[in-house]
């Protein structure tokens, strides 16, 4: 029987081959009618042989093209028209949209073949794609995704690209950034004045030759400018991190193929598919202690951040020879966001970069490098940028709109709409101006792209936060308050599929307590809609605030005086001559006296003041340095032990007492225990108190869901003791798998709570 059916394909079906995909597919079943791209997704009409049919809806989901995330195919039944061939048919442009945008994907092996192929017309073309790769969210103007609205609206394609991309059965067929040698963006260098270089130098083999030279190169990708230089030259590394002013922060390292990676660093096999993903983010990998990389790449650290190309530039790069490893670092200065403009590259690059690999496409939006480690065999994000946004984390329940603003630190936002939340790329730190400009620059994109404009804004407590004050000075727009701590914990629940309420345990360095205290070592009784702080640790004085963030020095002398007063400095031998006699002398006054301290229960400070008594940093110079080094230096023996810990009743609520853990800390140093052993027996001994604690309020809760959240579960080794004696006690204990448990992924938890608080308030 031959029947008509109107078939609406949705998720991310648009620049990612969908139409040639359903047009060789209506093929194969013999069916007539059309595809096209409209505000939606794709609709189809499809007219034929009712079995045919049948089998044509099932494989648009089941067999769809690699890129493609099909959310949702619905299906209606139409009057017959005796339709002729099947034909692909213009986009329509309506409001509103449910259509996603695909993230920037990595370049083909259809395509690199190509590129390597010396009879083809591309060969060598740093600007290759197709339908199945390449740049789609940085070039992105507006939506519905066609060449018209994106940075490839300058160049006019030449006849064989013209010829591709109307042709069904090409990989090219409407791929939007299909380009050529012959019309396509164009490679060029400029020298480190941003004057052209002499036009007889071919910008890609020169910019190697120089790099091999220990130069320092800016090399322009897909979401942004890359500081390049060689990784195995300690004096390049030492020149980009003295030019860049980063004294110790790790760099993200590029190698050409798995088995580069794997001389460098152990690669379990998850690892490596991650490495290998079309997403291409930075992995962190335990280092080869004999591998071949400057140590100046990640100083104190038993990790290295590494990636393989994923534009075709890169992979030309490495083609050319002499380069095995490339520092590939974020093009910035101090904390701005990432340079994406020619000029502006020129300008805000000067006297760090040797020269300029460019070319002509713009890039329309900035899209950090996305990093991830690897816990159980799954990925454990750390950054969730390129190759994820703007991808949703589909969720189990529908949200009305909302724009969630993030933190201060690793800013991202997020816009809710129905049961998907869509987390904006890394924005950064809100410490400057660009940062905050991007800021706002990213909300109107996600809202023009998706068509939605939150109705709610949500953002967190803290009042000098700049997300805040933005929330609160955008007057027509309700906004809702959430506490840092619940945000991290519904994120966690949310993408877990948790209402809740469970267990959640949040460590971090800060967040603004509801009392108006810094907290970050909270275990929570959360829900949705509100929370109870069932436990924190101990509170203690940050003396000078902000300054122990930088010097963890304070937060040990400050953990010291609470237990022995001014007589620590006799318990603790060594103490006095390591550090600064007037700062201490500063410090304790202020211990003392009771001046200038701020009090904190933060998991973050704690782990600073236990890097700082075994020695091994006393001041840091990036976020979470002292955390990085000790979960380095902890060695992985489990036989190694744990301390003794407090757990005291304030009203319901349990606190962690960590004095004795670090009067303990303090005696085995004395008795010549390494550092590495006493960090072991720290990491253990804060994993046994939170599973302590949490089996107690179970006991009286009735709860046994946990979730683990916060920028402090960033530390493997506290995450595996905590999940692995959670688990032993029956828990059932979930952690981040598609949003950062640091602050990067706290929008999404803003969004779920704002959302829930609001229709609890309509009632
Ligand atoms: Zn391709
Ligand atoms: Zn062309
Ligand atoms: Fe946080």
């Amino acid at each position: 029987m031959i029947c008509r059916r109107r078939i609406l394909v949705r998720g991310i079906v648009q620049g990612v081959g969908f139409r040639p995909f359903v047009w060789r597919l209506a093929a194969r079943h013999a069916l007539g009618g059309w595809v096209l791209n409209d505000s939606l997704g794709v609709t189809i009409e499809a007219e034929g042989e009712e079995s045919a049919l049948e089998a044509f809806a099932g494989a648009l989901s089941s067999q769809a093209p690699p890129l493609a995330l099909v959310t949702e195919v619905l299906v209606e039944e139409r009057p017959a028209e005796g339709a002729g061939a099947f034909e692909i048919r213009p986009s329509d442009k309506c409001a509103p949209t449910a259509t996603l945008i695909s993230p920037d994907i990595a370049v083909c092996d259809d395509c690199l073949a190509e590129m390597r192929d010396v009879g083809d017309r591309r060969h060598g073309y740093p600007f290759i794609n197709c339908t199945n790769c390449g740049p789609r969210y940085t070039i992105i103007e507006d939506i519905p995704y066609d060449r018209p609205r994106t940075s490839m609206k300058h160049f006019r394609m030449c006849a064989d690209c013209r010829a591709e991309y109307d042709d069904p059965s090409s990989r090219r067929f409407h791929a939007q950034p299909n380009a050529c040698p012959v019309c396509g963006p164009r490679l060029s260098l400029l020298e480190e004045d941003g004057r052209p270089a002499d036009a007889r130098l071919d910008p890609l083999a020169e910019t190697v030759g120089r790099l091999g030279r220990g130069l320092i190169a800016a090399v322009k990708g897909l979401g942004g400018f890359h500081l390049a230089a060689d990784a195995l030259s300690d004096a390049a590394v030492a020149r980009l991190r003295q030019r860049k002013n980063r004294e110790e922060k790790p760099l993200a390292v590029m190698v050409p193929d798995l088995a580069a990676a794997e001389l460098l660093a152990f690669v379990a096999p998850g690892e490596a598919a991650e490495l290998e993903s079309p997403r291409r983010p930075i992995v962190l990998l335990r280092r080869r202690p004999d591998a071949p990389l400057s140590p100046a790449v990640a100083p104190g650290n038993d990790s290295v951040g590494l990636m393989l190309p994923y534009t075709p530039l890169h992979h030309l790069l490495f083609a050319a020879g002499g380069l095995t490893a490339l520092v590939m670092t974020s093009a910035n200065i101090s904390e701005e966001p990432i340079c994406i403009d020619n000029r502006e590259a020129v300008r805000r690059l000067a006297g760090i970069a040797d020269g300029f690999l460019v070319h002509d496409r713009l890039i329309h939006l900035r899209a950090d490098d996305s990093v991830v480690r690897h816990f159980r065999g799954r990925a454990y994000p750390l950054r969730r940028s390129r190759g994820w946004a703007p991808a949703p984390v589909v969720l189990d329940r529908r949200l009305r709109p909302v724009m969630a603003l993030g933190g201060e630190l690793k800013n991202a936002v997020c816009l809710a709409r129905g049961n998907m939340a869509f987390l904006s790329q890394h924005v950064g730190d809100m410490a400057n101006e660009e940062t905050f400009d991007f800021f706002r620059l990213t909300i109107n994109h996600l809202e023009r792209i998706l068509e939605c404009r939150g109705e709610i804004l949500a953002h967190d407590l803290h009042p000098d936060y700049m997300s805040t004050r933005y929330a609160l000075g955008q007057g027509e727009r309700p906004a809702v308050g959430v506490q840092h701590h619940h945000a991290h914990a519904v994120s966690c629940m949310a993408e877990n599929r948790l209402a809740g309420p469970v267990l959640a345990v949040t460590f971090d360095g800060t967040g603004y307590g509801t009392d108006g205290h810094v907290w970050g070592g909270e275990i929570l009784v959360a829900e949705y809609g509100g929370f109870r702080r069932a436990a924190h640790l101990l509170e203690v004085s940050m003396p000078g605030g902000d300054a122990a963030v930088r010097e963890p020095w304070r937060m040990a002398v400050s953990y010291l005086h609470r237990l022995w007063g001014p007589a620590f400095i006799d318990r603790v031998p060594g103490l006095a001559g390591r550090l600064p006699a007037e700062g201490l002398r500063i410090v304790t006054a202020m211990l003392e006296q009771n001046i200038n301290l701020v009090p904190t229960s933060s998991a973050g400070r704690l782990f600073d003041a236990a890097a700082s008594l075994v020695g091994l940093r006393d001041r840091v110079t990036y976020e979470g340095q002292a955390a990085m080094e000790l979960e380095a230096a902890a060695g992985r023996d489990p036989a190694a032990g744990t301390y003794d810990f407090g757990v005291d009743k304030d009203g319901d609520r349990h606190i962690i007492n960590t004095l004795p853990v670090v009067a303990s800390m303090v005696e085995d140093m004395a008795r010549g225990a390494a550092p590495g052993v006493v960090s072991a027996r720290f990491h253990r001994t804060l994993a046994t108190a939170v599973a302590e604690v949490l089996e107690r309020i179970r006991q009286a809760e009735g709860l046994n869901d946990i979730v683990l959240s916060g920028g402090v579960f960033q530390n493997m080794s506290l995450l595996s003791l905590t999940a692995d004696l959670l688990e032993r006690k029956d828990f059932a204990v979930h952690w981040h798998r598609a949003v950062p448990a640091n602050d990067g992924g706290l929008a999404l938890g803003q969004a779920v709570v704002a959302d829930e608080v609001s229709r609890v308030r309509r009632g």
